[in-house]
């Protein structure tokens, strides 16, 4: 439910920084914030809206100055809840922003909800779910390209191509009740070839963009990746390497990774979280083998499994052991120390039938790494194209709802196919309205919103 109070939260970010803000938003904003002000020119009841107070902030009960600050007020309708919002910018400390924020609350206002602000938003009709879940998606976007679809998303593009599909699903459903409601001239109004044609144009259209799911969820979410191979194979080189940085604990001597390291990188936008690990050898000690727990763990709930296999060394059984254990997994075999003399090639690599992506490098020298990232974008992206001019399905939610339209679509279309009557087609394609109407938020339960609101941080 909606409750017209006024919600405050710390908007900015736990711990030391120049700035933190405190916002407020709701009818008693300026009311909320005008005791604890001090600004010779800020009167609440003649405050310009985009206008910002220099002054300090006091404790009402003693006067005594708590902080140098700059306040805003932006009106109703305006602003990013579609109410009168406050924002106090002052020093960021723990201590002095939670002092702010009780003061702010014992002035009248609630504490916001995770996500409040946002769901206001929504609520009041200033944005749609899917523009919702953008803001999200941008503040926990892992690289560039990710951002740019959840901006594209924040825009309005995705919800624009839903109103379109909302739409043509009301004009088949107008076409479709129009036979219910004239039963005498049904024979005339509804024929089932032009009923199947138009559901047939619409499931198309749905399908394509339920089908970017694959690539869109990668942009989102990463792929979630795992280094493994026998000790001193190179692991934590690799991770070096392709982070173009020192993060993994390199060391001559075997099992020096006893956690697993992970690391996010970029590969062409879509963001690659790749574990190193403790490797899958035998260990000596209960922390080996709690590293070789973790190892299996992640190893089961990886999507690309990156092999180490040491070039320099004739294949031995600790190897043959990973091997077995990756088997049927989306595997790339990487053949490490190539500046060494090889005892073990791309060849012997596919003659193990493992996998035909076997990649020849050297960490140590940067030499073939990216041959290495060439081949990680083209095992997880099956399909590329061009993300950037198109709209992705990113979010589960809305796949989910999505399928769901699609599956009550297909019924309908059945049902026409077998010249059922258009009462028993009309059931179906109120189903599919009802779900596609979760996507962008215009049929969605307090439940739906909940769930989704209660992702977010305190002070979105
Ligand atoms: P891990 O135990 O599998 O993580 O292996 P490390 O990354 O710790 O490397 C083990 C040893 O192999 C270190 O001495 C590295 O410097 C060395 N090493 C890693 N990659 C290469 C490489 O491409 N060529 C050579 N010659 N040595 C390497």
């Amino acid at each position: 439910m909606y409750q017209r109070d006024t919600i405050t939260a710390i908007a900015t970010p736990a711990g030391m920084g120049g700035i933190g803000i405190i916002k407020i938003s709701g009818p008693d904003a300026l009311h909320t914030v005008a005791p604890l002000f001090r600004c010779p020119l800020f009167n609440p009841a003649s405050a310009k809206a985009r206008h910002l107070y220099y002054g300090t902030i006091i404790d009402p009960q003693d006067s005594h100055i708590l902080d140098e600050v700059l306040v805003s007020y932006m009106q109703a309708p305006h602003t990013y809840t579609c109410e009168d919002v406050v924002e106090i910018n002052c020093h960021s400390g723990f201590v002095i922003l939670q002092k702010i924020l009780e003061l702010v609350l014992q002035n009248g206002a609630r504490l916001a909800e995770p996500g409040e602000f946002t769901k206001r938003a929504f609520l009041n009709g200033r944005i749609d779910l899917t523009q919702a879940e953008a803001v999200i998606d941008i503040i926990e976007a892992k690289t560039e390209a990710g951002l740019k679809i959840a901006s594209r998303q924040l825009h309005g593009a995705l919800s624009e191509k839903f109103v379109l599909l909302h739409d043509a699903l009301i004009e088949i459903i107008a076409y479709i009740e129009a036979a219910i409601d004239f039963p005498e001239d049904e024979l005339e109004i509804y024929d089932s070839r032009d009923a199947q044609q138009q559901l047939s144009g619409i499931i198309t259209e749905m399908e394509k963009l339920s089908a970017t799911y694959q690539e869109g969820r990668l942009y989102r979410l990463g792929v979630n990746t795992i280094i493994v191979g026998k000790p001193n194979v190179g692991k934590s080189s690799i991770l070096n390497a392709l982070l173009g940085e020192t993060r993994a604990l390199v060391t001559p001597f075997p099992g020096t990774t006893r956690d697993c390291i992970q690391e996010t990188i970029s590969i062409q936008g879509i963001p690659i979280v790749i574990q190193d690990t403790a490797g899958l050898h035998e260990g000596q000690d209960e922390i080996d083998k709690m590293g070789m727990d973790l190892t299996r763990c992640r190893l089961s709930q990886a999507e690309l499994v990156l092999l180490v296999i040491d070039g320099s060394q004739r294949l031995d059984d600790r190897d043959r052991a990973i091997i077995d254990e990756i088997k049927g997994r989306n595997v790339i075999t990487i053949i490490n120390k190539a500046d060494l003399p090889q005892q073990f090639t791309v060849e012997n690599a596919r003659s193990l039938r493992l996998t035909d992506n076997v990649v020849l490098i050297s960490a140590l020298h940067n030499q073939g790494l990216d041959h290495l990232k060439e081949l990680m974008y083209q095992t997880v992206l099956r399909f590329p194209h061009d993300s950037a001019a198109e709209i992705l399905i990113t979010n589960a939610r809305q796949k989910n709802a999505l399928d769901r339209t699609l599956a009550a679509l297909h019924t309908a279309r059945n049902a026409a196919s077998e010249g059922l009557s258009p009462e028993l087609i009309a059931i179906d394609l109120h189903a599919a309205l009802q779900a596609l109407g979760e996507i962008t938020g215009t049929t969605s339960t307090e439940d739906i919103l909940d769930r989704i609101f209660d992702t977010f941080c305190i002070g979105k």
